[in-house]
């Protein structure tokens, strides 16, 4: 039986220190956003908030969400675009803004032992330090943590060559609905691969904080290359992108990024940056390299010598400084599409469809056709190379009829990328706002999902509203 907000605020000032417990309506209002447009459109304000430094602490939250009957929602920086951090039905939000060390970097190992409200961009730094690199590189690495990141199995430009976080989580902490604690990936284990027993670490990966909460996650690490150069190639039609990523599998290469402007984006970034002289075209692709710098060298000529076969332009960077400022630049697209539109603000929702690479072009033309016919501005852009195609929707959010064109048109995109074979989420993950796909997209394959999720959850107190009400 659920109690009121009061006695769940007070149930936990004596189980966690008091002032890591937030219940004051001014210093919850954060809490009630992400960055998805479902979020800025209805405020669901949390009735508290618990900001743990501990998995004890984590535990004690549990316990007293399960005394209480309380929903709770695990909650990173609040970048997610899908709402996952939101608790819909109220109830108790874990902050993970104070657990944010670097337990371990073991360079011999490969491997490094994080507390999940670590910041990428942070880890990436200190991982520098030792000559390694976290493969995984979303856009809003500045601010969002490890654990969001292996709750969303996010990825990013490299995930082309280099894999999502998937790939890289070997093993977690995870506090169970009940208050449990397990070790996934074996106890003891600092091994990078294993074929013992069921996966239990890709089972919570990516799911998004319906299952279990991470505290710790032992985390694969890479060497850093030391060298990467970028192809910056400008293509007549779309239709050429992929044929000339085609002809590059055909010659055995398979670069770390092939990352799509539309000519939409293009216009956008110039607007921003234009410094950067982006080739003209129908769309740019940044082709990135990577090695030893005698291979990058080489390698960046072999790819463009492959590349300008169907590229009308091409152009390298080969320092350093200038590819920081390309992907510098790149990854502030998602904000700079709204430079493009004066007056509009660029939501997220639609944003994120990824389908076969073959696809993108009949996938991207459609799109822009739907976005024509509801009168709605879209700019596009992508990780081409695994073929993820982001779609910026840039609406003004105080014109109702506007607003709701744009629903219709996220929409339809999101059943475009089911019919074209693809999915309606690459990397920015279901959580509530595309639910209701889930079935078109994974048919009775939902109903296992659902099954697990009662089998770890039967009270439903784990992050409900999510994934699995389709
Ligand atoms: C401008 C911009 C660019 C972006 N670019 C990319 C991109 O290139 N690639 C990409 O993949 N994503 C991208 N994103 C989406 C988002 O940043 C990622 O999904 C990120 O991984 C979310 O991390 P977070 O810490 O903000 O998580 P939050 O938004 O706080 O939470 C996300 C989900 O993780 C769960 N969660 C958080 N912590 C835990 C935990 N400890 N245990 C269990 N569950 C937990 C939450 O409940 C929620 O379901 C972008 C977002 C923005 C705003």
């Amino acid at each position: 039986m659920a109690v009121g907000t009061a006695s769940v605020a007070a149930r936990l000032r004596e189980v966690v220190s008091p002032d890591r417990v937030i219940d004051d309506p001014a210093t919850l209002l954060p809490y009630s956003y992400d960055a998805s447009f479902w979020s800025l459109r209805q405020k669901r304000t949390p009735s508290v908030v618990v900001v743990p430094e501990s998995t004890a602490d984590v535990v004690a939250a549990v316990r007293v969400a399960n005394e209480t009957g309380t929903p709770l929602v695990p909650r990173g920086a609040g970048t997610g675009q899908t709402g996952g951090a939101i608790a819909p039905e109220g109830g108790i939000v874990i902050s993970f803004a104070r657990m944010r060390k670097i337990l371990e970097i073991d360079r011999r190992n490969l491997q490094a032992i994080v507390e999940p409200g670590l910041v990428y961009f942070d880890f990436q730094n200190a991982l520098a330090g030792h000559g390694l690199f976290f493969p995984p590189d979303p856009g809003s690495g500045r601010a969002c943590t490890l654990g969001g990141m292996a709750a969303n199995n996010a990825s990013g430009p490299h995930a082309v060559r280099w894999g999502t976080t998937s790939a890289y989580v070997l093993g977690a902490d995870v506090v169970l609905a009940d208050g449990s604690v397990i070790t996934t990936g074996g106890v003891h284990s600092k091994a990078l691969k294993s074929s013992s027993g069921i996966d239990l670490t890709k089972l919570f990966v990516g799911s998004e904080g319906t299952l279990g909460i991470f505290t710790r996650l032992r985390l694969r690490v890479q060497p850093r290359p030391p060298a990467r150069a970028v192809i910056l190639a400008g293509y007549k039609a779309l239709e050429d992108t992929v044929a000339s990523l085609d002809d590059l599998f055909e010659a055995g290469i398979l670069p770390s990024t092939a990352e799509l402007l539309d000519r939409s984006a293009v216009d956008a970034l110039q607007l921003w940056r234009p410094e950067l002289e982006l080739p003209a075209g129908e769309a740019v692709l940044f082709i990135e390299v990577e090695g030893t710098p005698e291979q990058v060298a080489a390698n960046v000529r072999y790819t463009d010598g492959i590349v300008r076969k169907r590229a009308t332009v091409t152009r390298f960077a080969e320092d350093e400084k200038d590819i920081a400022r390309l992907w510098a630049a790149r990854s502030g697209l998602a904000a700079a599409t709204a430079l493009a539109h004066p007056g509009k603000h660029r939501i997220f929702a639609g944003e994120d469809l990824a389908v076969p690479l073959s696809e993108i072009p009949q996938t991207v033309r459609r799109a822009r056709e739907m976005g024509a016919a509801l009168g709605i501005a879209v700019v596009f852009y992508g990780h081409f190379g695994d073929g993820n195609v982001h779609s910026a929707i840039l609406v003004d959010p105080d014109d109702p009829d506007e607003v709701r064109r744009a629903d219709e048109l996220a929409d339809r995109l999101h059943k475009l990328a089911i019919e074209v074979g693809g999915t309606v989420t690459g990397e920015h993950g279901t959580g509530a706002v595309r639910a209701r796909y889930m079935r078109a997209e994974h048919g009775d394959a939902l109903d296992v999902m659902k099954r697990i999720k009662n089998v770890m959850d039967p009270k439903g107190l784990l992050n409900p509203g999510k994934i699995y009400e389709g």
